[in-house]
């Protein structure tokens, strides 16, 4: 913990490329030129070195790899879905060849372990491998609703779509996107964060390779601006935002406000329940998983704990456990230096509205070798009061605050008040319980002793409340929805008298 030495590093922790990145906007293997465009800077949170740079695209980029989509737009809806669907398989089978390289690339621009990423980049495989099943599942329907006249139903593309991913999982987000998109006839845009936009070029090779015609797959890189004119663009038709909910709502305003179609995925502050009958095996593993994997940085993490009457002997495990953990191999850095100085920032003002801290990370020192990167190793505040900064805010760090409560039922009022839905998991031995709080939860996403309660293909991610604005999932049958209108054609036929030149 705070005072431990720093930790020997035999090997590197990821691999970093051997010299800073060029990337440009995207149209299949076409780099555009961003000549004149003001470039951003990319940095690894693991040593601070430059990684590379992406152009901060204005109106003048996002036009050109919106004309681009445009033009391949009405002969990829053409194809039937077993052509559009026959890349995919090639798709997938890059994407186990390459899943070393991707979770490299993902690993040293977020900071997460490469094991971490790799794990991504496999649940980004499942959803493409439900984009392979579409062609035999997405029947449409036809119904003789009167006599002589039918009624059929057919799933139609929207046209040219965009997705928008966060920081933290550069390949796994985009892939909940863009393989349902583009199968279900949608050429796709990616804006993928300006924070970590390296490995998006890396999808769209890889996508290149796969036999995707030019336009069907491209890559914007940019900032808010960018994201503004993408939705102010009239042939974008619908859009995925995965992301803050700050910036979530104001994507889902901005694009609502112009007709389209958007589903805008926000940020989280999950609620882990603790009832003192829990298997403390499964409970411990659980739960110090949830809140120190991806150092934190992720939607589904569990950081607050409400611990239900006696807990302590399972919080003095958690607490031991978590404080076992090294920086580095153990668990990946914080995204960057501000981000530190913001979650020591939380850490104090928790303790200065009267929580304990039980573990402290905020001075973990650096794994050897990477003294210019951003850390910070796993933290629990106890006795956390329940309305406070640190009980209710996402801090999206390795920190854990621990709320005390006497009744499952006080446990269900604090995940009320919470003004996220994304996860709440419940970890008990007793099935009425988790029956309980399954039923009376609020979340989108419930998890009964698992902590990372992440719904796998083909059950659809996505939460409630402040965590989702607009409606339906993300993945499964949800994208299926999202990327999709329904037509329905009725008809009629006089009959045919004479069989002649048809028989
Ligand atoms: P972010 O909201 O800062 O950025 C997400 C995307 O929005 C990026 O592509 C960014 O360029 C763009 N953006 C930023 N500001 C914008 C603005 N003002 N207008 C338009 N676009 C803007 O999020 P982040 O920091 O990259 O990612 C972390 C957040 O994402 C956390 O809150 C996390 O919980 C959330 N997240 C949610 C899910 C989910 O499934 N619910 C999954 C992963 C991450």
């Amino acid at each position: 913990m705070a005072e431990s030495a720093a930790v020997f590093v035999s090997e590197p922790l990821v691999r970093m490329p051997s010299a800073p990145l060029v990337h440009d906007n995207q149209v299949g293997a076409r780099r555009l030129s961003a000549a004149g465009v003001r470039r951003i800077s990319v940095h690894s949170p693991y040593t601070g070195e430059l990684l590379g740079s992406v152009p901060d695209s204005g109106p003048e980029q996002v036009a050109e790899v919106v004309a681009a989509a445009l033009r391949v737009s009405r002969s990829w809806a053409a194809l039937p879905i077993k052509e559009r669907t026959q890349p995919l398989f090639r798709f997938r089978e890059l994407l186990l060849s390459n899943l070393d390289a991707l979770a490299h690339s993902a690993a040293r621009e977020c900071g997460k372990t490469v094991a971490e990423a790799a794990a991504g980049v496999e649940k980004g495989i499942e959803v493409v491998e439900y984009g392979l099943s579409l062609q035999n599942l997405d029947g449409g329907a036809s119904l003789e609703v009167s006599r002589g006249v039918r009624c059929e139903l057919r799933r139609e593309p929207v046209g040219v779509v965009a997705g928008i991913t966060p920081f933290n999982f550069p390949a796994m987000v985009p892939l909940w996107l863009f393989p349902l998109a583009v199968t279900l006839g949608n050429p796709f845009i990616l804006k993928p964060s300006e924070k970590t936009p390296l490995t998006a070029a890396e999808l769209a090779r890889l996508m290149h390779e796969a036999g995707y015609p030019e336009g069907v797959f491209s890559v914007l890189h940019g900032s808010a601006r960018a994201v503004e004119a993408l939705i102010d663009h009239p042939d974008v038709h619908a859009y995925g935002f995965v992301g803050s909910s700050k910036v979530a709502a104001s994507v889902y305003t901005r694009a609502a406000e112009r007709g389209k179609r958007v589903l805008a995925l926000g940020g989280a502050k999950n609620t882990l329940i603790l009832a003192p009958d829990a298997d403390p095996a499964l409970a411990v593993q659980g739960i110090v998983a949830s809140f120190t994997g991806c150092a934190g940085q992720r939607c589904m993490a569990g950081s607050v704990l409400v611990a239900v009457g006696p807990c302590d002997g399972l919080i003095e495990r958690i607490v031991k456990a978590a404080g076992a953990i090294q920086v580095g191999a153990g668990m990946g850095a914080i995204i960057d230096p501000a981000s530190v100085d913001r979650l020591r920032a939380a850490v104090e003002r928790g303790v200065a509205d009267g929580a304990r801290v039980v573990l402290d990370g905020r001075t973990a020192p650096a794994p050897l070798g990477y003294e210019g990167g951003s850390w910070f190793a796993p933290t629990v505040l106890d006795h956390v009061p329940p309305a406070s900064h640190c009980a209710t805010a996402e801090l999206f760090g390795p920190v854990l605050s621990i709320v005390r409560v006497p009744s499952i039922q006080a446990a269900l009022e604090f995940e009320h008040a919470s003004p996220y839905g994304n996860a709440t998991s419940i970890f008990t031995q007793s099935g009425a319980v988790a029956r309980q709080v399954s039923d009376a939860a609020q979340s989108g996403m419930i998890g009964v002793n698992v902590g990372v309660p992440v719904p796998r293909e083909p059950f659809s991610f996505g939460g409630t409340k402040g965590s989702r604005f607009g409606h339906g999932d993300i993945t499964g049958q949800g994208g299926v929805e999202l990327w999709t209108h329904l037509k329905k054609i009725t008809s009629k036929w006089g009959t045919n008298t004479d069989g002649s030149w048809m028989s």
